[in-house]
């Protein structure tokens, strides 16, 4: 895989060092609390995983699967719920937790969906943001990195379902795009 990556944007050891850096705020804001932290699919799978275990609280997890991007690297503007929250989040703090926020649409509308859940409390918490694609207002809790208008891949994020296994935050070749 590595052979495809023009350069590495974000180092893993980066990356760790501000997971841990989230989890010690998250477990400092939650204290006392039981948050239910909801993890984007698929992208999110690698930062939840990370992120939770940095976590000192006793928390609870769950998946939404939310489409709106195909296989391409494009906004379609469509959002669909392919799968739903397995727990009721009415009450709870629910933290949100994504790979990326790019246009903010897909984002936008799942949090409209699980405000109207009526839960305690919701934030979110993103790995990585694109300040320059962004089309409507989101209030990010907790952000990682923010990062310029390139396609990224690496830590759970793909191109065409690969490179999510990368360690670190990469930015591809030109010609795999092509191919
Ligand atoms: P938005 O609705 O904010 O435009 O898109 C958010 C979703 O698009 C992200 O959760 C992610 O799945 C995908 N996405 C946006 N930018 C990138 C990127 O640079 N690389 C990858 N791999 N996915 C992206
Ligand atoms: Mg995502
Ligand atoms: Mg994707």
């Amino acid at each position: 895989m590595m052979p495809d990556v023009k350069e590495v944007l974000i180092p893993s050891s980066e990356v760790q060092a501000k997971v841990r850096e989230l989890g010690a705020r998250i477990t400092e804001d939650y204290e006392g609390e039981r948050p239910l932290l909801v993890g984007v699919l698929r992208g999110a799978v690698v930062v939840m995983s990370d992120l939770m275990r940095n976590i000192d609280l006793p928390c609870e997890l769950d998946f939404m699967d939310i489409s709106s991007y195909g296989s391409g690297t494009s906004s379609s503007g469509v959002v669909r719920i392919l799968k739903d929250l397995e727990e009721d989040v009415t009450g709870r703090h629910v933290l949100v937790v994504e790979d990326i926020i790019d246009t903010g649409l897909t984002l936008s509308y799942l949090m409209r969906s699980l405000k109207a859940r009526k839960p305690a409390s919701l934030e979110i918490c993103a790995l990585l943001t694109k300040p320059s694609r962004r089309k409507v207002d989101l209030d990010v809790k907790y952000l990682g990195f923010e990062v310029p208008d390139e396609f990224v891949v690496g830590y759970g994020l793909d191109f065409a379902g690969a490179y999510r296994n990368l360690p670190d935050i990469c930015i591809l070749k030109e010609e795999v795009f092509a191919s």
